[in-house]
């Protein structure tokens, strides 16, 4: 088969062919932008699903789900958010033959789903905090070139939605969502850097927003999730009140979290290559495949070997595949690569009589494994792939960022750009203007890089208050 497009100078290209011929979504399907889900891409979206349950839940978080349509007066009680989703809903007008009395709202996210219920089920401060989340498809109407997985018309959506005391609480919580997350990143093996939105970019309805960025090559970003800070904005025109110890009635404060698929299409971008796909341990479809290498001359059939092998790993926890097709061991090295899987064993004539396994890691490491305690090293060398997938990331995260001084320098950038920033809107613009793309924000929190002092705000030269920025072409 023909190499693939060169993931450096026409990664766009490149991502799209390597979806596809790694089939993890088929795009096919009648409707623009509702891609999917074939066997392969489904096994990946549920280790992922399983990574996010993992982590939120350890934060107290727990699972609810609420339906798919919003009468629509509910869904416009709180007007920003209404404004930022007008162009993008779908809306189911009719029941049968006869017109609905009240329209309903495919949920393009579920704020205004849930608030209303909300109202009920918080009355005392007993009942706070209230941490809940669901992963449920989402539907918006988008009216940019759809992406597999980047940006899709049906959203496979992950949203934590809370309610909480106070400002301070509700602070606690997306800081708490922050931390969730860096360790749902660091099982993916992706370096990211979460954001502070400017004010004219957050979230329809958001006192502030955080999104979770990561840089895609040269000047391009992917945001792969947010946490927002609602404060009373919602609270306030679904009336979800509380009652206080002392008998006071108060408004709650609200955070929501959001995730999708796009985290699966950043693992592609992220660790893909020349080769394919490389998925790290805990999305992989399958950790470890294994290829009994048959030959006519030799007098073991490793198959028998091959699958004892399997099955015990899979006893173990492991995901394992058995790949016994026809083809010649080439052609199967080819597809597993391709595809991504961590790590292959190949099992020939030889290592079926000693009981071992030649080990070889998507990252190009070759080992013979066993006799002894050959599972345990199959553990081990995951584990060591896994780190250098993300020591390989981060390398390529740190080289995606450099500093700009002056304005001048943004035009026609080939990393994303840190820049001084001295938070005024119009110097935010001269910046976009520059880059031509936009602020992303002001980095919160720990991020993977050194900063250092900030120089002037490139907009208008100032120096004091001036922070640290980014700028970039989002995709
Ligand atoms: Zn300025």
């Amino acid at each position: 088969m023909a190499d693939l497009p060169d993931k450096g100078t026409a990664f766009m290209e490149w991502y799209l062919e390597v979806l596809e011929r790694a089939a993890l979504t088929d795009k096919r399907y009648g409707v623009k932008g509702m891609n999917v889900w074939t066997p392969y891409g489904f096994r990946a979206r549920r280790n992922l699903d399983a990574v996010l349950v993992r982590e939120i839940e350890a934060t107290g978080s727990v699972p609810v789900e609420f339906p798919a349509l919003i009468p629509q007066t509910e869904f416009q009680k709180e007007k920003e958010h209404i404004k930022g989703f007008d162009a993008q809903v779908y809306w189911v007008t009719k029941g049968g033959a006869s017109d609905l009395d009240i329209p309903l709202v495919l949920r393009p996210t579920s704020e205004t789903a849930m608030y209303p219920v909300f109202a009920l089920w918080v009355r005392s401060h007993k009942d706070l905090p209230l941490n809940v989340y669901q992963i449920v498809n989402t539907f918006r109407y988008e009216t940019k070139t759809t992406r597999p997985f980047l940006r899709v018309r049906e959203i496979h959506f992950f949203e934590e939605h809370t309610c909480q005391s106070d400002e301070a609480a509700a602070t606690a919580r997306v800081a708490s969502n922050l931390q969730a997350f860096r360790a749902m990143a660091r099982a993916l093996d992706l370096p990211f850097v979460p954001v502070r939105r400017p004010d004219w970019d957050k979230f329809p309805g958001a006192f502030y927003s955080i999104a979770l960025d990561i840089p895609v090559g040269q000047s391009r970003t992917l945001q792969i999730g947010s946490i927002h800070n609602y404060r009373e904005n919602f609270s306030k025109p679904y009336g979800i009140l509380f009652e206080t110890p002392d008998g006071q009635q108060r408004l709650v404060h609200q955070t929501t979290f959001g995730l999708s698929e796009r985290l699966l299409g950043a693992v592609v971008a992220v660790h893909g290559d020349a080769k394919g796909v490389v998925f790290p341990t805990a999305v992989a479809p399958y950790q470890v495949v294994v290829v009994p290498i048959v030959s006519a001359q030799a007098t073991t059939d490793p198959r028998p070997a091959a699958r004892t092998l399997a099955s015990e790993l899979t006893r173990r926890g492991l995901r394992v595949f058995v790949d016994e097709g026809e083809e010649r061991p080439g052609a199967k090295y080819y597809r597993w690569e391709l595809r991504g899987a961590p790590l292959r064993l190949d099992i020939g004539a030889r290592e079926a009589a000693q009981g071992s396994a030649t080990a070889v890691d998507r990252l190009g490491t070759k080992r013979l494994l066993g006799p002894e305690g050959l599972p345990e090293a199959v553990v081990a060398m995951l584990g060591e792939f896994d780190t250098r997938l993300y020591e390989r990331a981060l390398a390529q995260f740190r080289a995606a960022f450099t500093k700009a001084t002056t304005l001048e320098e943004l035009k026609g950038s080939t990393t994303v750009r840190l820049v001084g920033w001295c938070t005024q809107e119009t110097c935010g613009h001269a910046i976009e203007t520059a880059i031509d793309g936009a602020l992303l924000g002001t980095p919160e929190g720990e991020v993977p890089f050194e900063l250092g002092p900030t120089g002037p705000c490139l907009g208008c030269g100032r120096t004091e208050g001036v922070v640290w920025a980014i700028a970039a072409q989002p995709l």
